[in-house]
């Protein structure tokens, strides 16, 4: 196939991520089987980024990931000083078939703000939208910009202009997938496990209550706010608690986190979280926002835990009820639902996972979502 995509990952974090790292782990297990399938790849990132890809758009040296904890103007200035040399790049040239950006509305809006000069965009929504309604306004650019979901759920919430510019949706993705169903089935332990940035949507201290009212171990992995170890947030004094998850953490979170039923571990990354996830009885979703897309919980199947959520966003299109997961609206009854975990076959989560979110049924779908966007603005 004989196509060039220019793939806006934004100024945040390299790809592939360091350890945490949603939108870039997306990127770095799509842009691998695009290039399978015959893609040319321009990857506008940080220079950091070390994904194989067949050219690289820079601005900016490294992540400017910890830029993300200040005010939201700042964090816009940077985006926009990223995407100031995207769109230079593409005035430069004339090989871009299409960009498929990651950037939230503001990169949505530089690029559709080139009119006619610019490529086809195709913009991946990461977010839940129903929240910000404003966030994209009415979205210029005509039939040269469309957008997709990362869920049916998250389309379905977002505001009627996006709606009304939406290509479909394709369900997030991880290489873990691949040949799941093949590898030895996993020694499981104890703990069940909590995998996500600490923040209030994410329901970490709900998952600390219940650990403790039902009595079961629970392991918390993630950062709060921009600390990645316990050690390097002890250490950061009340500066810290400028930031909102951090005073969750702090207020909500650490006061069940006692170091032995319940664990905060900072950050995983590599083969020690993919055993920490393979290992978990079970993996919490106590949800208390409208996840949109939940990597996590495809990376959960695929290594055969299976998951335990909130009926919210995305979860009831992700999990099959009895078979990969159990999902409930009441808070209360997750702690039930945790005990009966033990009851589903690990065998059954990764074969699913291999059958649905191997980064081959991604990039396929995103293949053919860019065929719809060349020729609806090829029809304009
Ligand atoms: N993650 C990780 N280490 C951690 C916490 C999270 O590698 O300690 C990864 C997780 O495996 C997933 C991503 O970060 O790939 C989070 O994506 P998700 O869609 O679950 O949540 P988001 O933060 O984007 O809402």
């Amino acid at each position: 196939m004989s196509l060039t995509v220019l793939m806006n990952a934004g100024p945040w974090l390299s790809v592939p991520p360091p350890g945490y790292g949603g939108i870039e782990n997306v990127i770095a297990t799509l842009v691998p089987e695009l290039r399978r399938l015959g893609v040319r790849v321009v990857l506008a990132s940080v220079g950091s980024s070390t994904l194989p890809v067949d050219e690289q758009v820079s601005v900016f040296a490294d992540g400017q990931f910890a830029a993300l904890q200040r005010p939201y103007n700042q964090v816009c200035g940077i985006a926009q000083a990223h995407l100031a040399g995207v769109v230079r790049e593409l005035h430069s040239r004339d090989d871009i078939d299409l960009v498929h950006d990651h950037v939230e509305a503001v990169g949505l809006a530089t690029l559709a703000a080139m009119g006619p000069a610019g490529p086809p965009t195709l913009h991946t929504l990461h977010w839940d939208l129903a929240k910000h309604p404003a966030l994209y306004g009415s979205l210029d650019g005509g039939d040269r910009v469309r957008v997709n979901g990362v869920s049916a759920s998250q389309l379905a919430r977002a505001p009627l202009a996006l709606r009304e510019h939406s290509v479909g949706h394709v369900h997030l993705s991880t290489p873990l997938a691949v040949d799941a169903d093949r590898r030895p089935r996993p020694e499981k332990g104890e703990h069940m496990l909590i995998l996500g940035r600490i923040n209030p949507g994410k329901g970490q201290d709900v998952g600390a209550r219940l650990a403790h009212r039902v009595g079961f171990p629970l392991v918390l992995a993630g950062p709060v706010g921009p600390y990645h170890r316990p050690a390097d947030l002890a250490a950061a004094g009340d500066e810290a608690r400028q930031n909102p998850d951090v005073r969750f953490f702090l207020d909500e979170v650490a006061p069940h986190v006692d170091g032995d039923l319940v664990r905060w571990v900072g950050t995983v990354a590599g083969q020690e979280r993919d055993d920490l996830l393979a290992s978990a009885r079970a993996s919490l979703f106590p949800l208390r926002w409208e996840e949109p897309g939940g990597t996590a919980v495809v990376e959960s199947l695929a290594l055969g835990t299976p998951v335990v959520a909130t009926a919210r966003g995305c979860l009831p299109e992700l999990i099959e009820p009895g078979r990969t997961g159990l999902l409930t609206t009441d808070e209360e009854e997750l702690g039930d639902l945790v005990l009966a975990a033990e009851l589903l076959d690990p065998d059954e989560c990764r074969w699913v996972a291999a059958q649905r979110f191997t980064p081959a049924v991604m990039a396929q779908r995103y293949v053919q979502l860019y065929e719809r966007v060349r020729q609806s603005a090829s029809a304009a």
